[in-house]
């Protein structure tokens, strides 16, 4: 049911800054996109298997810009994808796991998505996303 870590999410206060190291000085490759519903610019790097996604908040009122307000830049999710979000939610609901979207919506690159709470994973904020056909 879950396939790998599709990618780490990292809060950053400016994406061009933060890109000076994940893009110049690691060598990643970039593509950059705005998600307007979550109010953040996103860059995902691909590293092997998985990616690093930066997230550069666009008002300080969303969740990012709230997060940084709080605890700073840093690790904000860990994503893990999945080949079928509405079976994966039916599982972890019914083990108990308190979910933020009890329904999937779409998030960034077109993906259905749907955030678990972090008091039911030790503290870490986990995103599933669901595999897009051709992956
Ligand atoms: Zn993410």
């Amino acid at each position: 049911m879950l396939n790998k870590i599709d990618h780490i999410g990292i809060a950053v206060r400016n994406l061009d800054e933060a890109l000076r190291f994940y893009r110049d000085a690691l060598g990643l490759e970039v593509e950059i996109e705005e998600v307007p519903a979550q109010q953040v610019r996103v860059a995902m790097l691909p590293i092997g298997e998985s990616r690093i996604e930066l997230l550069e908040s666009t008002s300080p009122d969303g969740p990012i810009g709230r997060f940084i307000e709080k605890r700073g830049e840093g690790i904000q999710h860990i994503c893990i994808q999945v080949a079928d979000i509405a079976a994966a939610l039916e599982q972890l609901r019914a083990h108990g796991v308190r979910l933020i979207d009890r329904e999937p919506r779409i998030g960034a690159g077109g993906h259905r998505v749907a955030f678990l709470h972090p008091a039911s994973a030790s503290g870490v904020l986990i995103e599933l996303s669901e595999a897009l056909p051709a992956e």
